[in-house]
């Protein structure tokens, strides 16, 4: 049977690549996210062509409460409930901590920390009533370790983990897991919007920010694929998935290891 999945930010990137993942087994896909309305449109149809269920986008932003807890109603009385949540929508910003704006602050801690509490706040009442579901949150490596100039992004993906585990144990005994991913890095938007600025930041070149910054911090020399991130969160929404919670996997090519 289709599942009923909702991917917040799954109109690029990862998300993308996890809602296509989600839909090529079949089941059915709330998108969510910004963009151009035609592309958005053409990213619908492909996923429902994919697809055995069908696929709708909200609009939902996630610095605003209310649009979330009507993105899990309209995903819920669209395809009965949510079973999988993945909470994937995130921003980054690079700037030394005494420059940077406090708008940026707390439109990051928003987007990549709270929206995650707001969605898990409206659909775990809809798991715990079927006693099934599973919860998935894109944190990433930088929710286990620092690097310089990312301060905000830093402190939502090391408060994601937090929450991760906390909604773990609440909900170990209703057939629901949580669990968080934490990958490298992986060439999308939000990578490659980065680059000039970090240049900036640490007086380098950008060739020098790819190779002495980003691929010198995983051991492979490799970035990570999206759809390697695609393929992960289908194992954790499995049933041979079921006793994994409360944890955090990296997908990192090595780099928490050093
Ligand atoms: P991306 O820029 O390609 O995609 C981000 C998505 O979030 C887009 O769909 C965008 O429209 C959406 N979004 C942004 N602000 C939003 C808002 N206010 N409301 C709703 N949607 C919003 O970025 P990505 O690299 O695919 O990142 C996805 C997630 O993966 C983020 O949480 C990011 O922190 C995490 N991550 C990325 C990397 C990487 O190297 N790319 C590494 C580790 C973790």
């Amino acid at each position: 049977m289709s599942r009923s999945v909702v991917v917040t930010g799954s109109t690029s990137g990862i998300g993308l690549a996890i809602a296509t993942a989600f839909a090529e087994a079949g089941d059915n896909i709330v998108i969510n996210g910004f963009g151009n309305a035609d592309e958005i449109k053409a990213i619908v149809a492909r996923l429902e062509s994919l697809s055995k269920g069908g696929a709708i986008y909200h609009s939902a932003d996630m610095t605003k409460p209310a649009e979330i807890a009507d993105l899990i109603e309209t995903a819920a009385k669209t395809f009965g409930t949510v079973d999988v949540l993945v909470n994937n929508a995130g921003i980054q910003h690079v700037e030394k901590i005494e420059d940077f704006p406090t708008e940026k602050w707390d439109q990051i801690i928003a987007i990549n920390l709270s929206s995650s509490f707001h969605t898990m706040r409206a659909a775990i009442p809809l798991m715990k009533a079927r006693k099934h579901g599973r919860i998935i949150n894109i944190a990433s490596a930088h929710g286990l370790v620092a690097s310089p100039f990312k301060s905000a992004y830093v402190a939502a993906k090391h408060g994601i983990l937090g929450l991760t585990k906390t909604a773990a144990l609440e909900l170990a005994e209703f057939g629901v897991t949580v669990n968080a991913i934490c990958p490298g890095y992986v060439l999308t938007p939000l990578v490659e919007k980065q680059i000039p600025d970090t240049a900036k930041a640490r007086g380098m070149t950008e060739e020098q920010v790819k190779s002495e910054v980003i691929l010198k911090a995983q051991p492979t020399r490799e970035f990570v694929k999206a759809e390697e991130i695609g393929a992960l969160s289908l194992y954790l929404a499995s049933d041979a998935a079921r006793q994994v919670t409360g944890t955090h996997i990296s997908i990192d090519g090595g780099w928490t290891a050093a």
